[in-house]
């Protein structure tokens, strides 16, 4: 069975709180970097392999400036997203702009930064054409409907409000041929924290083929194909990673099948993960401050579910460790709740654990995607700080917690 390991030790988070008070979202630089060299590894097959890091799950520009000197792009989809990518010093098409919905003024910011628009409608096509101009280079998100099975978040692609259905992708891409685009990429984002490995593969092979039949079909040729992101990771102790190399390798053999045995020109690989990337390289770290037995047994801490949804919105499940207490039996049966009036703000829920203390020290695993990002500040909450445990071993503040005056900022007292 696979453990949950951490990248420090109580006595570094007593002296890291001595200047940082809890609660806090802190993430391991080394172990970023380690995996984002795996990845680049497993797909040195692929000339021009690239990540584009799905800004949305960690939009710390510190986070995004770290992974683009990994070589990693930026997946954007909203304005201050490409803005956090820009600051990071990422521009032109190592950007892409991955939306729906989409507000004339990101498409016109996202074309002034040169970067990839991947549009996920037909009717984008007049939409930004009268906006901002068709650029050079576009994708469109593939919808494939009732071709493809579904996963728990994401839902069947049936119901998902996403993408183009095949039969418009045909007339979309003769469109904007005609108007005289270039560059063409297709895109696809059907699984969302999926760990089953051939699912990656059945979307590669579903991509690879369409733009071989479009390829046939109008005369285009394609530069790359988007596998979107949705790669899961092992939340729970005994889940398995995925296999990166495995992945890759069957990738390949489609590859091979389709792109090489068509004689289609190179098509580039691209992936836009988030969590896969930074998921389980963050931790939030938070204290007990009281211990409440009533019918169950309650620890409150001092973090709630403004600093990470997840457990309440989807009752995912976050492993936590109590700092000094690793090697103790799971002897106690606690709820793990935030101050949230709401009473689904709980971390965990009937999670057996070692005895736990007031003062004693959670840390909350695998918050490094879709936790700091996700929170909100209902019931006047404030969001916490978030810290880089540097390579070296120094700490560095990379975002302060908010404060009440940010808060209230966006409220014109003098009108009261
Ligand atoms: C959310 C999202 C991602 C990233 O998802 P992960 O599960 O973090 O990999 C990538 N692309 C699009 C279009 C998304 O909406």
């Amino acid at each position: 069975m696979l453990t949950k390991t951490l990248p420090f030790n109580k006595q570094q988070i007593e002296e890291i709180i001595k200047k940082y008070p809890t609660p806090f979202h802190i993430y391991d630089e080394k172990a970023i970097k380690d995996n984002a060299r795996r990845l680049i590894k497993a797909f040195s097959w692929s000339s021009g392999f690239k990540e584009y890091f799905a800004v949305k799950a960690n939009p710390n520009p510190y986070i995004v400036k770290l992974l683009s000197s990994m070589g990693f792009g930026a997946d954007c989809s909203s304005l201050p997203e490409l803005i956090i990518a820009e600051k990071a010093g990422i521009s032109g098409d190592n950007i892409i702009l991955t939306s729906n919905n989409t507000p004339a003024e990101e498409f016109i910011y996202a074309k002034k930064l040169g970067a990839i628009l991947n549009l996920d409608d037909i009717t984008h096509i007049d939409y930004v054409d009268k906006h901002a101009g068709l650029p050079e280079i576009i994708s469109f998100r593939y919808n494939p409907g009732p071709l493809k099975g579904g996963n728990a978040i994401i839902g069947i692609p049936e119901e998902a409000k996403y993408g183009l259905t095949r039969d418009q992708l045909f007339e979309a891409y003769k469109t904007v041929k005609d108007r005289g685009v270039k560059r063409f990429g297709l895109h696809a984002m059907i699984a969302s924290n999926e760990l089953n490995a051939d699912y990656f593969v059945d979307t590669a092979e579903i991509l690879l083929e369409l733009i071989s039949e479009i390829n046939k079909s109008l005369h285009i040729d394609f530069e790359f194909v988007n596998l979107g992101g949705g790669f899961g990771i092992p939340y729970r102790p005994g889940d398995k990673s995925l296999d990166l190399e495995y992945i890759s390798s069957k990738i390949k053999e489609v590859y091979d099948k389709t792109v090489l045995s068509c004689g289609l020109k190179l098509v580039k690989i691209f992936m836009e993960s988030g969590r896969l990337i930074t998921g389980p390289y963050g931790y939030l770290v938070t204290k007990a401050i009281h211990k409440k037995e009533i019918y169950k047994d309650y620890i409150g801490v001092d973090s709630c579910m403004a600093d990470l949804m997840r457990p309440a919105l989807y009752g995912a499940y976050h492993h936590i460790t109590i700092l000094g207490k690793e090697n103790e039996k799971p002897v106690k049966k606690y709820d793990i709740t935030g101050s949230l009036c709401e009473n689904n703000d709980k971390f965990a829920i009937d999670r057996m654990l070692p005895k736990i203390d007031i003062g004693d020290i959670l840390v909350i695993h695998d918050t490094g995607a879709h936790g700091y990002a996700m929170g909100f500040n209902y019931n006047g909450k404030l969001k916490s700080a978030e810290l880089l445990l540097k390579e070296d071993g120094t700490v560095k503040q990379i975002r302060r917690a908010e404060t009440i005056d940010d808060y209230l900022a966006t409220i014109d007292f003098s009108g009261l």
